[in-house]
C-alpha cells in the first residue's frame, strides 16, 4: 500500500467518523485500526505510533484528560464567559426547547416533524368560531369604532363578556372556556380580520396577564376569588410592566414595593407601599384589577434576612386610594384601550403578591415564562390573520380593478407584490399552527415563540405595503370601505410590543436560541457556574468533549453538503418539495457550524455583536418558517394545486437563509476565519435566487381566481356574505365579474367590437335589445356592474366631517 492511499483512507475515515458523530473511543480504536493497516504496509513506524499514543492516551484515560486539558480549559472558559445578570439567566431558563433545537443542531430529523400531530378544534371550540364569533364579527363596524367612537361599542363590550371572550384561557372549573393555544390562534385570526381593536382588546386578557398568571402560581385562595370573576368579565384585567425609564430593559424597571405594617380595611397588616409609574399599558384605562410588577424591598427585614427581594408581580384593585388611572395613549389611531398609571404609597397586604409572599421575588420569571407561551399566541395570530384576510382581498381587487383594459392583477408588476402577500399569507398561518400546536403538547417554547413573533409582525408590516400600493389611491383615502389601511397604521404596534422587534432579532432569538437549543453550551455554563469543583470538572469535560466532536462534525458536513451540492442527504419525500428538505439540511449544519465559530471565536463580545447574533438568529428563523410550511403542506394532505404557494414561501426562506451566512461571512470580524467559512460553505459562490417570476405568477393567479386552495388560504376568516361585512362583499364582487366575463365576450363578439369593461349594466341593456344575452345574464351584468362600483369606489366627507369635534383637542 501507497502512502498516499493510506493518508486518502485516514483523510476518509476522520470526515466518515466526524460525519456519523462518532464518540472519542471510536475514533480512537478506529484510527489504532488504521495505524495496524499501516505497520501491516510498512508505511507506519515506530514514531507515528510513539505520536499517536502521545495524543491518543491523554485523550482517553479520564483522569489524565480532565487534570491536564479540561481543567485548564475550564479556568480560561470561566474567565472569557459572558457574565450574565440574573433576569438574563431568568430568561434563558424559562420556557423549553422543540424543533427549533433540531434546526439548531444541524442534522434535523424530518421525520419527527411530520410526525407531530396537526392540531384540530374541539367541537366546542368549533361551535365557538362559528356562533359568537361570527356573531361579533357582524356586530363591529372597524370605522365607527376607530374614528367615531375611538372604542368597541358598549353592546361589542358586553357580547364579549358574556360569551367568555376573555376567558378563552381560564379553566372550565372557574367557569372559563379552557381552550387551546390553537383554538385561541384560530379566534384571533378571525377577529383581526374584521377589526384590529377587536383583536388587541380580546388577545391581551388571553395572554401575558393576572389570568394566566393567576392560573400557574396564584395561591388557591387568589384563583377561586379572581378567576371566576375574570371569567365572568366581572373584574378587567390590564397588567403593568413597562415604565417611562425601563422600556425594553423591564428588568430596570424603578417602580417600587417597600415591606412594612399598615392598616388594610380595618386590620392591621403585614402589607407592602407600592409607587409606580407605568405606561402603555394595554386596557389600563377601563382595568378594575392591576397586574404590577415592581422591585420588592425588606429594609426592616420584616419577610425574611434579604432586604432587596427583586421583581415581583401583585394582583391590585384599581379603586384603591393613590392610585391614578384611567387616562388613554392614543396608539397610531388603532384606539385600543390603553393608557398610563401611577400609584403613590399604595398600600396592600402581601397576599396580593401572585402566589403569595413565597413568590416574592419570583416575578421576572414568572412573567418571561408566561411570554414564552404567549408570544406565540396573540401578536403571531393577529398578523396571520389580518394577512389572510389582505390575501383575498388584495387579490379580489387586482381582478375586478381594471386600467389599460385589462385587470391590474395580469400585470407583472402587479403580480410580484400579490406573489408576496400570497405565500407569506400561507406561511403565516403555517407557523402560528405549528408553534400553538407545540403550546398543546405541553412546550414552552421560547425561541420559537420570539421567532413566530418577529417574522410575522415583520411580514404583516411587509405584506400590508405591498397591499396598500397594489390598491393605490383606494388604500390611501380613509373611510368606511377603506379596509387597508388601519393594519397599515397598526403595524407598527404589533412590532413594538412584547418586545420591540429590533431588541427580539438582535438578542432574543439566536441569544437564547444558542444557549438553550446547543447540545453543549448550557451544560459548560452550568459547569462553570457551580460551586462544586470536581462535579463542574466532570460535568465540563464531558460537555467539551461532546462540543468538540459535534464542532468538527459540523465543518465536515457543512463542507460535504457544500461539495457535493447536498444532492447525497435523506428526505423524506421524493417530489418538487424533495431538495427543499436536502438545502435546510444543509443550512442547519451550517448554522450549527457558523455558531460554534462565532461563540469559540468571540467569546464574550459575541453577545455585544448584536448584528452577528440577528444573523445567525436569522438563519434559524428561516429554517424554523420553512419547516412549518412543509408541515403545513404535508398535514393538509400535499394538495399540488397548493405548491406554487409551498415554492415561494420555501425557496425566499432558502434564499434568506443564503443571504444571512452571506452578510455574516462578509462582515465576520476574523477576516481569516471569513476566508475559510467561504471556502467550506460556499465554495462555489452564492448559488441560490429568488423565487422564480414563473411561481410568482402562478400564486399571483390562485389569488385572483375563486379556487379550492385560496379557500383553504383563507380559511377561518369572516367571509359571511353579509352586506356589512367588506371582505364578504368582495368575494361575492370576485364571483359576479369573473362570471360575467364570458356574458361580456359573447356581446362584444356578437356585436363585433372590443368594449371597455365597465357600465355593464348599460351592456346589459344593449344586449337584451340586442336578443344576444338571457335575462338571468343581464342581471348578473347589473349586479356585477354595482359591485364593481362599491370595490372602486371610495369614501368622501362634508368638509367638518373631518375635523376634531372635540374642542379641547
Ligand atoms: C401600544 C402599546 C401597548 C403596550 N402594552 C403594554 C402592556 O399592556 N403592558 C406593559 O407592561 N407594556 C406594554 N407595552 C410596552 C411594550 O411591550 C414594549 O416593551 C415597550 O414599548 C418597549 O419600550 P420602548 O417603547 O420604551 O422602547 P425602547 O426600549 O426605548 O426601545 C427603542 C428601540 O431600541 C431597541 N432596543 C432596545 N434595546 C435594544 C438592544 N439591546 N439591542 C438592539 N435594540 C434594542 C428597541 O428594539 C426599539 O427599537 C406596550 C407598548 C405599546 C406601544
Amino acid at each position: 500500500m501507497d502512502i498516499i492511499i493510506w493518508l486518502f483512507i485516514a483523510a476518509s475515515l476522520t470526515w466518515f467518523m466526524s460525519y456519523v458523530r462518532a464518540s472519542l473511543s471510536s475514533y480512537t480504536l478506529s484510527f489504532a485500526g488504521l495505524m495496524v493497516l499501516g505497520s501491516f504496509f510498512n508505511i507506519i513506524g515506530i514514531v507515528s505510533w510513539l505520536l499517536f499514543a502521545v495524543i491518543a492516551l491523554p485523550l482517553n484515560i479520564d483522569s489524565v484528560r480532565q487534570q491536564f486539558i479540561s481543567l485548564p480549559l475550564l479556568a480560561l472558559f470561566k474567565k472569557i464567559m459572558p457574565q450574565m445578570s440574573t433576569t438574563e439567566q431568568e430568561a434563558i431558563d424559562a420556557g423549553t426547547t422543540w424543533f427549533d433545537a433540531d434546526l439548531f443542531r444541524g442534522d434535523p430529523d424530518w421525520q419527527k416533524l411530520h410526525n407531530y400531530p396537526r392540531p384540530r378544534l374541539s367541537t366546542q371550540e368549533q361551535a365557538f368560531l362559528e356562533g359568537p364569533v361570527e356573531q361579533v364579527c357582524a356586530m363591529v363596524n372597524d370605522w365607527h369604532t376607530t374614528h367615531v367612537i375611538a372604542d368597541l361599542s358598549p353592546e361589542v363590550w358586553q357580547f364579549l363578556k358574556d360569551n367568555k371572550f376573555f376567558a378563552m384561557i381560564i379553566k372550565k372549573k372557574y367557569g372559563g372556556l379552557e381552550f387551546s393555544a390553537y383554538a385561541q390562534s384560530r379566534v384571533l385570526q378571525k377577529l383581526t380580520g374584521v377589526s384590529s381593536v377587536l383583536a388587541s382588546t380580546v388577545g391581551v386578557p388571553n395572554s401575558l396577564g393576572p389570568g394566566e398568571l393567576l392560573q400557574e402560581y396564584g395561591t388557591k385562595e387568589q384563583q377561586d376569588y379572581y378567576l371566576p370573576r375574570l371569567a365572568s368579565g366581572e373584574e378587567i384585567p390590564c397588567f403593568a410592566l413597562t415604565s417611562p425609564e425601563a422600556g425594553s430593559d423591564a428588568g430596570a424597571i424603578p417602580d417600587f414595593g417597600v415591606i412594612c405594617h399598615g392598616e388594610f380595611e380595618g386590620k392591621e397588616v403585614l402589607g407592602m407601599k407600592l409607587t409606580w409609574d407605568k405606561r402603555y399599558i394595554t386596557l389600563a384605562p377601563i382595568a378594575t384589577v392591576l397586574g404590577l410588577a415592581f422591585k420588592l424591598q425588606d429594609p426592616d427585614q420584616l419577610l425574611s434576612e434579604q432586604q432587596d427581594l427583586g421583581i415581583t408581580c401583585a394582583l391590585i384593585p384599581t379603586n384603591l386610594d393613590g392610585i391614578t388611572i384611567g387616562r388613554r395613549h392614543f396608539p397610531l389611531n388603532i384606539p385600543f384601550q390603553n393608557g398610563p398609571t401611577q400609584g403613590d404609597e399604595v398600600f396592600v397586604p402581601l397576599d396580593f403578591i401572585i402566589g403569595g409572599s413565597e413568590m416574592a421575588g419570583h416575578g421576572w420569571r414568572m412573567l418571561v415564562e408566561c411570554l414564552s407561551v404567549g408570544r406565540a399566541i396573540t401578536l403571531p395570530s393577529n398578523s396571520a390573520g389580518g394577512i389572510k384576510a389582505t390575501a383575498l382581498a388584495t387579490g379580489a381587487y387586482s381582478r375586478i380593478r381594471r386600467q389599460f383594459k385589462m385587470p391590474i392583477g395580469k400585470m407583472e408588476g402587479i403580480e410580484e407584490p400579490l406573489a408576496r402577500i400570497g405565500a407569506n399569507a400561507y406561511l403565516m398561518d403555517a407557523v402560528t399552527t405549528m408553534s400553538t400546536g407545540a403550546i398543546d403538547l405541553g412546550e414552552k417554547p421560547s425561541v420559537i415563540s420570539a421567532i413566530a413573533k418577529y417574522h410575522l409582525t415583520e411580514k404583516m408590516r411587509s405584506s400590508i405595503i405591498d397591499a396598500m400600493d397594489i390598491h393605490g389611491g383606494k388604500g390611501i383615502c380613509m373611510g368606511p370601505n377603506n379596509y387597508l389601511a388601519r393594519g397599515y397604521q397598526g403595524a407598527p404596534i404589533a412590532v413594538t410590543v412584547e418586545g420591540a422587534n429590533i431588541l427580539t432579532r438582535s438578542m432574543i432569538i439566536y441569544g437564547q436560541g444558542a444557549i438553550r437549543c446547543h447540545p453543549y453550551v448550557l451544560a459548560e455554563l452550568e459547569a462553570a457556574n457551580s460551586s462544586d469543583n470536581e462535579q463542574a470538572l466532570s460535568d465540563f469535560d464531558h460537555a467539551l468533549f461532546g462540543h468538540i466532536g459535534f464542532s468538527i462534525s459540523n465543518v465536515g458536513r457543512s463542507f460535504w453538503c457544500s461539495i457535493t451540492g447536498s444532492h447525497f442527504l435523506n428526505s423524506p419525500f421524493n417530489d418538487e418539495t424533495g431538495r427543499y428538505y436536502q438545502l435546510l439540511t444543509r443550512f442547519s449544519a451550517n448554522l450549527a457550524m457558523l455558531s460554534d465559530i462565532a461563540m469559540l471565536s468571540l467569546g464574550a463580545d459575541l453577545k455585544r455583536k448584536e448584528r452577528i447574533s440577528a444573523r445567525l438568529g436569522d438563519v434559524l428563523s428561516q429554517l424554523y418558517l420553512a419547516s412549518a410550511t412543509l408541515k403545513r403542506y404535508n398535514d393538509e394532505g400535499r394538495k399540488s394545486p397548493d405548491l406554487p404557494l409551498v415554492q415561494w414561501a420555501v425557496e425566499d426562506c432558502l434564499y434568506n437563509c443564503q443571504h444571512a451566512i452571506d452578510e455574516l461571512i462578509c462582515n465576520f470580524p476574523n477576516k481569516v476565519i471569513a476566508k475559510l467559512l467561504r471556502v467550506i460553505i460556499f465554495p462555489l459562490g452564492t448559488w441560490l435566487s429568488k423565487p422564480e417570476d414563473e411561481t410568482a405568477h402562478k400564486v399571483a393567479q390562485l389569488l385572483q381566481t375563486p379556487c379550492a386552495t385560496r379557500t383553504r388560504l383563507g380559511q377561518g376568516q369572516y367571509l359571511t356574505r353579509d352586506g356589512n361585512n367588506i371582505f364578504g362583499r368582495l368575494e361575492q364582487a370576485l364571483e359576479d365579474i369573473i362570471n360575467c366575463e364570458p356574458i361580456f365576450d359573447k356581446i362584444c363578439s356578437a356585436l363585433n367590437k372590443k368594449l371597455p369593461f365597465y357600465h355593464l349594466d348599460k351592456l346589459a341593456e344593449t344586449g337584451l335589445s340586442e336578443h344576444i344575452i338571457s335575462q338571468a345574464e343581464a342581471d348578473l351584468l347589473v349586479t356585477a356592474e354595482k359591485g364593481r362600483q362599491w370595490v372602486i369606489a371610495v369614501d368622501d366627507f362634508e368638509s367638518d366631517e373631518l375635523t376634531a369635534n372635540n374642542s379641547k383637542g
